[in-house]
């Protein structure tokens, strides 16, 4: 865990800048933060609770400050630190200001499959991270991938996080239910292996560039349908790069015990990263 000091900030060192984005408990901000004995101030992102917090939300921030505050890792959103001695509580966490992946994909034309591959590799290296820090992500997707002007990934959005080693949930309410394990939307279990096969969902989103979202416009009980029906429910016929389009096969096995960690999933994209360096562009 990151000693208090770091996590605990004081109000009087933020200064606000211009609205970034909302989320479901948050608004997010560019900020100034002087820290504690430094003589300039750094820009950074700010979470701030919308409106008059309730308890419930102050919770919600402080428990995503704990999540975040024991990962330190290149491809994953740094905090700097929670503002809540004061309201409204304020997230304080590196600035990545390229955007999301799902909007990257979208808009930028002929990216080339090395930075395809790279992108994955990324994310697979911030994985395996927080995996070692017994970290369970629960919503990784294109979306929550932000982007720096380096094109480096910074897996952000902990929202719906989790510290241990599994957790299970009664009801799926907030659950990006396109992205989810069988095992999460039959009997609501979340771990490792469920953020794996969530990582070859968002494989399929690399793939397809985002042009549409994985089984949309499905509704819960549809996909739970489906995911059962079906042996490869997000497998993609002459998928490009086809060593992204084997792995999504991997990462998505029905049988959770088969189905990769982290560690496996990060040494094979690495393989293929070498490969795709040794062919020259492609
Ligand atoms: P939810 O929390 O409901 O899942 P969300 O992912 O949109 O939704 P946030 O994580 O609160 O919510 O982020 C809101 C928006 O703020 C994001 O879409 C992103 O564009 C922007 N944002 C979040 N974190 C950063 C950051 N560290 N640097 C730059 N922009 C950020």
């Amino acid at each position: 865990p990151v000693p208090r000091d770091r996590i605990v900030l004081h109000h009087s060192s933020i200064t606000l800048g211009n609205k970034l984005g909302s989320g479901a408990f948050g608004e997010v901000y560019r900020a100034k933060y002087l820290p504690n004995g430094a003589s300039e101030s750094i820009e950074v992102a700010v979470k701030r609770a919308i409106g008059d917090a309730q308890r419930s939300t102050i919770q919600e921030f402080c428990h995503e400050a704990q999540v975040m505050g024991v990962l330190q890792h290149v491809n994953i959103v740094c905090l700097y630190g929670i503002a809540s001695l004061e309201q409204p509580v304020m997230l304080v966490m590196e600035l990545v200001t390229g955007g999301d992946l799902r909007k990257h994909l979208q808009t930028t034309h002929n990216i080339s499959h090395r930075q395809l591959i790279t992108f994955a590799a990324d994310i697979a290296s911030g994985m395996k991270h927080m995996a070692q820090r017994r970290v369970i992500h629960r919503d990784l997707a294109a979306r929550n991938c932000l982007i720096t002007n380096s094109l480096k990934i910074k897996i952000s959005d902990f929202g719906l996080s989790h510290s241990g080693q599994e957790v299970i949930v009664k009801k799926l309410k907030k659950a990006p239910i396109r992205w989810l394990a069988p095992e999460t939307l039959q009997k609501g279990i979340f771990n490792e292996k469920t953020d794996v096969w969530s990582y070859g969902v968002l494989l399929t989103e690399i793939i397809n560039r985002c042009a549409t979202d994985p089984l949309a416009p499905r509704t819960l009980k549809e996909v739970q349908e489906w995911i059962k029906e079906s042996d490869h429910p997000h497998r993609i016929k002459n998928g490009e790069p086809k060593e992204l389009a084997d792995l999504v096969d991997v990462c998505c096995d029905k049988n959770s015990i088969t189905r990769p960690n982290f560690q496996t999933v990060r040494r094979r994209i690495r393989a293929i990263l070498e490969t795709a360096n040794m062919l020259g562009p492609i």
